[in-house]
């Protein structure tokens, strides 16, 4: 069984919480830059 999982579509990292990948998100288009402090909780970048 693969888990779901959510990616920000800004910076592709990839998080178990769909609540995490939006905050990401939100903070990629209103910073241009990541927040480590949400990157951190990622499982990994998401290579398209
Ligand atoms: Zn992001």
């Amino acid at each position: 069984m693969v888990a779901q999982i959510y990616v920000c579509g800004e910076c592709s990292f990839a998080y178990k919480e769909k609540e995490l990948a939006e905050k990401c998100e939100a903070w990629c288009k209103g910073h241009k830059s990541c927040n480590i402090g949400i990157t951190k909780n990622s499982v990994g970048e998401i290579k398209q």
